[in-house]
């Protein structure tokens, strides 16, 4: 059990303006640290350069602050902590759980995949770089045995890292530092005591625990909150070209989104403003009404560009 005072995030990619269902996410991360009158911070995760499109991190902010997602403190951006997650991948490599990897994209064409559609490493460069080979990426090797842990919202689960993930990489062949290093780095550093966000995100726990061991650092409390669908059952993302929040009728989409949260708001405070509604769901928050299935966007939803400036 954590008995540290609350702290939560969210944790958004700046890849583009969030969509409906990354405001479920801030709202579940949100309400469960206000809840328990924990604070909630906000941490820009703009590790992915090649990804990042410019200007989305301030209409991040800017959507949040128009939905009344108040954080607390600075904001963390992760461009800015390449110095801590080198540090981290030294200890890895120095305690010998982190290797370098030679292997490209097209010879793993033809690995194995696990459920999420991850290539599953078979292991080349595990024991040493091929004769000749250049190393390119580096991996953490995975113990065979069951990771454990409890999710507030789906139970107790359990993964064989080597069986359904395999050794992973954590210092992309790019150079940048992948997700799971500096999740758990930042994390750690930001002090989060729990972690509230999409389902997506799920089985990336193990990895991130089992990091968290390696590095000596807590692990904190999971849940992870429903996806939410288009109507085509495809996660909402740029990908699946989602659209914006959009700045008009915030108040209703906020309703909705309580909605896919378990906690729909009574028709009394249909035209109560996003602070109000978020203050009605504070008060009654019960983790334990978030369903576990992925919901479907209300295909209603105003898909109106960017919010109000
Ligand atoms: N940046 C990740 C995303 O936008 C979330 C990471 C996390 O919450 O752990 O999907």
């Amino acid at each position: 059990m954590n008995s540290a005072p609350y702290v939560g995030r969210f944790a958004p990619s700046p890849s583009g303006p969030l969509h409906f269902g990354s405001l479920v996410a801030a709202v579940a991360s949100w309400l469960d640290a206000r809840a328990a009158g924990g604070r909630w911070l906000v941490r820009m995760e703009d590790l992915d350069r090649p990804r990042c499109e410019p200007g989305a991190a301030d209409i991040i902010l800017r959507q949040l602050e128009a939905y009344g997602l108040a954080w607390d403190g600075a904001v963390l951006v992760q461009s800015q902590r390449d110095d801590a997650y080198a540090e981290a991948l030294d200890a890895l490599k120095e305690s010998g759980a982190a290797y370098p990897c030679a292997c490209t994209r097209s010879q793993l064409a033809q690995a194995p995949r696990n459920r999420e559609g991850e290539i599953l490493y078979p292991g080349t460069c595990r024991n040493g770089l091929p004769a000749g080979a250049v190393a390119r990426a580096w991996r953490v090797r995975v113990p065979d045995v069951n990771t454990r842990f409890h999710d507030r919202i789906h139970g107790d689960l359990q993964q064989n890292l080597a069986h359904e993930v395999g050794d992973f990489i954590v210092r992309r062949a790019d150079g940048l530092f992948a997700y799971q290093l500096a999740v758990v780095v930042d994390d750690a550093f930001q002090g989060i005591t729990h972690v509230v966000r999409g389902a997506d995100l799920l089985w990336n726990t193990p990895r991130q625990i089992y990091l968290q061991t390696l590095l000596g650092l807590p692990t904190p409390s999971y849940a992870h909150v429903p996806l939410i669908t288009n109507a085509a059952g495809q996660k909402l993302s740029k990908q699946t070209l989602a659209p914006a929040l959009p700045g008009t009728g915030r108040s209703a989409v906020l309703a909705q989104a309580l909605a896919a949260l378990g906690h729909p708001p009574p028709a009394e405070l249909a035209d109560a403003e996003p602070a109000e509604l978020l203050a009605w769901a504070a008060a009654r928050w019960n983790i334990e009404k978030v369903p576990t299935r992925p919901a479907v966007a209300n295909p209603a939803q105003a898909p109106d560009n960017l919010p109000d400036p």
